[in-house]
């Protein structure tokens, strides 16, 4: 008797969360401009992070310091070194191939 309480309690709860986030989705694609706050919540919630540029594009103005902040975070890199074109990476204070100071 309680099993199928609870579990009609659950089915009411899950069908409520299925039908605000259709409700949500329905709304960002409806009126984006009009929910942007909706627009930006669905977005974060469905694959939003892989492009939060596209999220808010007021943001793609900061995406210079943006850039220069991971310039000097010790994230790991590779790139070309700009005098020979040899692969440096994070690890490299110089170039290995024509000692050109990186960092
Ligand atoms: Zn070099």
């Amino acid at each position: 008797m309680m099993n199928v309480f609870a579990t009609s309690i659950v089915l009411l709860l899950a069908g409520g969360l299925v039908a605000a986030m259709v409700f949500m989705i329905r709304l960002s694609t409806d009126d984006s401009d009009k929910h942007p706050e909706i627009k930006q919540f669905v977005t974060a919630l469905f694959g939003g992070a892989a492009s939060p540029v596209q999220a808010d594009p007021a943001a793609s103005g900061q995406q210079e310091s943006a850039a220069a902040r991971d310039a000097l975070s010790e994230e790991p890199f590779t790139e070309p070194c700009p005098a020979c074109g040899d692969p440096v990476t994070h690890q490299h204070v110089e170039c290995p191939s024509c000692g050109l100071r990186l960092i």
